[in-house]
């Protein structure tokens, strides 16, 4: 019988255990490694290579490949890959699915940087890409062109936290012969795995709720081996590796990934009920279904107008702005100032980022503690 998910988080690391029966993966702080002779060599690249030219991210150290293998097992994909940030983890998902010439069809709610990836750099080498709501399928159905290849989308989107129709999603790509990639950074394995929805790639920024302690810069990605093959050869030809570091610190992170989110969500949850009936707060933004085992970590609330958005800021006491997310402390970000200000001005009015929005991710603190200090923040900034 298989374990559940709480069990297999905890003991992902053990099933690959490469060396001889350590507690945690060994890692060894080398960029490089050195043999006494041609034979030893080729042994070596056999056992880490395979068949491939390019297969290890770096050679020797396990606790790399262990990353990727680990997440891809939460994911239930047979295989994974760990890359420097999650950042180069989208990109190269992306190079591993589309060239020049092809075009893209992404959410128009994804993450500012996913967003400047695609419209700046990625059209600069020749790939294009229409940005358009997902709210509406038919509209992305009718977006579709003779060259396009990918659909790209996240689990949750940020910062009003629309749940995907992943299923209605991968629908579309497979009758119009697409891939598709999703963004699962939000929902995490815990909540949700797009992969066994069917869908081609799953990426993760691990420095957030993978990683969960706001320390290491990592990227992951799930999917079938031809396909995360492909990527691996992406992250060596681009330099994209992850340091060893990293990829162990990552490792110790995922632990306890099964523990953080549940209490994250449920903290989420009881801050999202609490700020519902505060009539300073005009907007609520917190998903109504992400999975029966919670919504996910991330609030996202709009002050009302005589709420002064500095002193607001300036009034939360141990809670930080903090303009990444996903630590095991509560924080807020403000995505007019941070994820979204490469948004151009209509884009912003579009989707929704006024001068009041505020970003609350919720840590592991007592949730009573929470609540306070997000309503006297509150009060302060109507005074
Ligand atoms: C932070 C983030 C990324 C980028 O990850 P980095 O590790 O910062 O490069 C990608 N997608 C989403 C949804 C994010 O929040």
């Amino acid at each position: 019988m298989e374990s559940s998910l709480d069990t297999r988080i905890v003991h992902s690391f053990q099933e690959n255990a490469s060396d001889i029966g350590n507690e945690s993966a060994p890692s060894y702080q080398t960029s490089s490694f050195s043999f006494a002779s041609l034979e030893e060599l080729e042994k070596y690249f056999k056992l880490y290579q395979g068949d491939s030219a390019n297969r290890a991210s770096q050679p020797g150290n396990a606790v790399i490949d262990e990353l990727g293998q680990a997440v891809a097992m939460l994911e239930g994909a047979p295989a994974g890959v760990a890359a420097a940030t999650g950042t180069s983890a989208v990109l190269t998902g992306i190079m591993a699915t589309v060239s020049a010439g092809d075009h893209i069809i992404a959410a128009e709610d994804i993450f500012g940087g996913t967003y400047r990836l695609l419209s700046q750099e990625l059209k600069h080498f020749g790939v294009e890409t229409t940005f358009i709501s997902f709210h509406d399928l038919e509209a992305v159905r009718k977006a579709i062109r003779p060259n396009t290849r990918l659909l790209y989308s996240e689990t949750v989107t940020n910062p009003f936290l629309r749940v995907e129709d992943i299923d209605g999603v991968v629908q579309i790509a497979k009758e119009n012969g697409l891939l598709t990639m999703i963004d699962n950074l939000y929902a995490t394995p815990y909540l949700s795995q797009p992969f066994k929805k069917g869908v081609d790639l799953v990426v993760h920024s691990s420095a957030k709720f993978i990683g969960g302690h706001s320390d290491a810069a990592a990227g992951v990605l799930a999917g079938s081996e031809p396909l995360i093959q492909k990527v691996r050869e992406k992250i060596v030809n681009i330099g994209a590796q992850l340091s060893p570091f990293e990829a162990w610190m990552t490792c110790r992170g995922i632990k306890t990934l099964g523990l953080r989110m549940e209490k994250q969500t449920t903290n989420a949850q009881v801050l999202a009920d609490a700020l519902m009936g505060n009539p300073l707060v005009s907007r609520v933004y917190y998903p109504e279904f992400v999975s029966k085992r919670g919504n996910g970590a991330v609030i996202t609330i709009e002050l009302m107008d005589q709420c002064d958005i500095h002193r607001f800021f300036s009034s939360l006491n141990w809670v930080k702005i903090v303009p990444s997310f996903a630590g095991v402390e509560t924080t807020v970000s403000y995505p007019l100032g941070t994820s979204h200000r490469a948004l151009s001005p209509e884009m912003q009015r579009k989707i929704g980022i006024t001068k009041q929005v505020v970003r609350i991710t919720l840590g592991i603190e007592n949730s009573k503690d929470i609540i306070e200090q997000f309503e006297a923040a509150l009060r302060q900034s109507a005074e």
